[in-house]
């Protein structure tokens, strides 16, 4: 078995995907990993989901997982489908291994919601060798940052759109605040966390009509009658 075919095993490159080319470069600490699809290929139509055939392609890179020491990406010549029904017209296809408009694969964009759960992304981005702001587009993709405040509602069923993460974000001014009263937050979360059992919680009491601010405006009210039980 060729390195190529491993690569497209352990990737998870399926037919009419497949790995041409594993490029190492030493100097540059880079692995690129170049994809194509198999000639004559067809593929669905991102917007009805018929199958059509390639119009042309476009070149793709997502940066992927490093594989020991080596920044690695993926590359890949995309198709454009053009489907003949009307509002469809020319499209990118959508790749099994990362979502539309990213320039990361699916896996590295895991790696970084794990690590956000467990260190700032400031210093993410540093261990990642990414700038922050790509991080923070990757979060801001995965979290509503209000959680389920600003995820809103289903408009057809009403019930409330559940976040993947419930985050709270601390804006500290740096000139106002010294290291004891951050100590002191600090404390008061860990504290807050230790009863989090015994804390109820708020629902949402009342909401402004739909197209409002509604995580500006609506009030909250404690689960059961009391925050804390
Ligand atoms: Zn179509």
């Amino acid at each position: 078995m060729q390195p190529e075919e491993l690569f497209g095993l352990a990737l998870g490159i399926d037919h009419p995907w497949q790995v041409v080319s594993v490029v190492f470069s030493k100097e540059l600490k880079r692995l690129d990993i170049n994809i194509d699809f198999k000639r004559g290929a067809i593929f669905p139509c991102p917007v009805c989901g018929d199958l059509v055939p390639v119009h042309d392609t476009t070149e793709k890179t997502w940066r992927h997982m490093n594989f020991f020491q080596y920044e690695t990406y993926l590359k890949e010549r995309t198709p454009r489908v053009k489907c003949p029904k009307d509002g469809c017209g020319v499209k990118l296809v959508t790749v099994p291994w990362a979502r539309s408009g990213s320039g990361f694969t699916l896996l590295f964009e895991a790696l970084a919601m794990a690590l956000a759960r467990e260190m700032p992304i400031k210093i993410e981005a540093a261990h990642l060798g990414e700038h922050d702001t790509r991080i923070w587009r990757i979060v801001d993709h995965y979290v509503e940052e209000r959680g389920i405040v600003s995820a809103g509602r289903d408009r057809k069923t009403g019930e409330h759109h559940p976040p993947a993460l419930e985050l709270v974000r601390l804006t500290i001014p740096r000139r106002v605040y010294t290291q004891s009263h951050m100590d002191y937050v600090a404390d008061k979360i860990i504290e807050l966390h230790e009863m989090r059992d015994r804390i109820n919680g708020l629902e949402i009491a009342w909401e402004p009509a739909a197209g409002s601010l509604r995580f500006f405006l609506m009030r909250y009210s404690p689960r059961g009658g009391r925050l804390i039980n």
